[in-house]
């Protein structure tokens, strides 16, 4: 078998042999897999040819129906948050939470903290896998944890100054809140913050660079989903150039999300995970609708861990228009590069006239000349995406705005 970065000899020992004893051990896959054969999976190819797991498959096996291991060895579970329907439910074994807090402390050392660092915890504790991995993984480094859990801005800051923090662990969006804080309080000379370590959203770069630049701190992004684990399978390292993943411990591919192929080298499609080691629940090609690609060759940080790019979307907002991909992430990146227009917009795409038509909604300053903006959104896309748009400037504030994630690409051609 040829040695490949993103397939590796050993990862494939590795699903042989869970394969064998799966469907004894998971009544999940013992149903899922009920017609399949699984030691004749002999190659990759024979393993890509095995049906996904889906995370509708999960909500069904609600409350336990994933357990993979026997009663006495369960030690914990944890839970997705359920807001789009039945939760999921994760049990993990004493290993698979050792092995997590293992992936997470990795992820600590490669942002460069050490054992000396005070690292403060502002995601959630509970059912979610936040807080309590951000935890067990600084413990495991030998850091101090100062868990604060979410909420409290006067609090957080207090402990903030007393306990001297160094690493502030935090969704982006509450970094750049607790960013504003500390400069509308004028207290920015008395916070220690050297690194942010930031989770779980799709966020800009000029969300990225106003926090690194307001908390005077390097940033990191981590990686990871409840139904693996939980944040702590890859971050980025300070090249910045994409994020490092634990591949003793996981497997990736990323296929194209309609045929489920593998998609040509570097070429963007959905991320599909298989776990190597966990006993609780393990999962065999996990579709994570998380859109990313791998970055081919060697990280100048000499990490001898594959990469994937950044999350760029999700598969429910990625579109095909006129044979061209198109996702949230480069419209983001193109709106960034006009001035005088702000970072939320709308895609619409419609079929008239047996044509496909793009229409990108985007917001603008009061006072902006709209025309040219939009003239300015049109050649850029049509520079980078190859692809003549409809622009459409609207006021600032125009464009519906939510807490939680907005949709913003409406295909109505179907
Ligand atoms: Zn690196």
């Amino acid at each position: 078998m040829i040695e490949s970065p993103f397939q590796k000899p050993a990862q494939f020992e590795a699903i042989r042999r869970q394969l064998v004893s799966l469907r004894e051990r998971s009544p999940f896959y013992r149903q899922k897999y009920a017609d399949l054969d699984l030691t004749a999976v002999q190659s990759w190819e024979d393993f890509g040819r095995l049906p996904f797991t889906e995370k509708a498959d999960l909500r069904q096996a609600y409350p336990l129906g994933l357990q993979a291991a026997p009663d006495e060895e369960i030690v914990r579970i944890h839970s997705s948050s359920g807001t789009t329907g039945t939760p999921v439910i994760i049990p993990y074994t004493q290993a698979d939470v050792t092995d997590w807090a293992e992936m997470f402390a990795r992820c600590y050392a490669m942002a460069g903290v050490t054992p000396l660092d005070r690292v403060h915890i502002t995601p959630g504790y509970g059912l979610w896998t936040a807080g309590i991995g951000f935890q067990a993984g600084a413990e495991r480094l030998g850091a101090m944890v100062v868990p604060m859990g979410p909420g409290n801005t006067d609090k957080q800051l207090q402990m903030m100054i007393d306990l001297k923090s160094t690493v502030l662990c935090a969704t982006s969006s509450y970094a750049l809140l607790l960013a504003e804080e500390i400069e509308r309080r004028g207290i920015r000379d008395r916070i220690h913050l050297r690194k942010g370590i930031i989770g779980s959203e799709r966020w800009g770069e000029k969300m990225r660079r106003r926090i690194a630049e307001e908390l005077g701190v390097q940033l990191y992004d981590i990686y990871g989903l409840t139904e693996i684990y939980g944040p702590g399978i890859g971050i980025s390292c300070e090249h910045q150039c994409g994020m490092h993943y634990w591949d003793d411990y996981l497997y990736f591919e990323i296929v194209d999300q309609h045929s489920g192929e593998p998609v040509p080298a570097g070429e963007i499609g959905e991320l599909v995970i298989t776990t190597l080691r966990k006993q609780g629940a393990p999962l065999i090609r996990y579709r994570t609708h998380d859109l990313t690609r791998f970055i081919p060759g060697d990280c100048a940080c000499g990490s001898p861990y594959p990469r994937i790019y950044d999350i760029l979307g999700r598969t429910d907002d990625m579109v095909k228009v006129k044979g061209v991909i198109i996702y949230p992430a480069q419209i983001d990146e193109i709106l960034r590069e006009v001035e005088r227009v702000s970072s939320e917009f709308q895609v619409m795409i419609d079929h008239i006239e047996g044509h496909d038509v793009m229409t990108l909604f985007f917001e603008t300053a009061a006072d902006s000349h709209r025309e040219g903006l939009e003239a300015a959104v049109r050649q850029r896309c049509k520079q980078r995406i190859g692809l003549t748009i409809v622009p459409k400037a609207v006021a600032i504030g125009d464009l519906p705005r939510s807490e939680k994630k907005t949709n913003r690409v409406f295909d109505n051609r179907y």
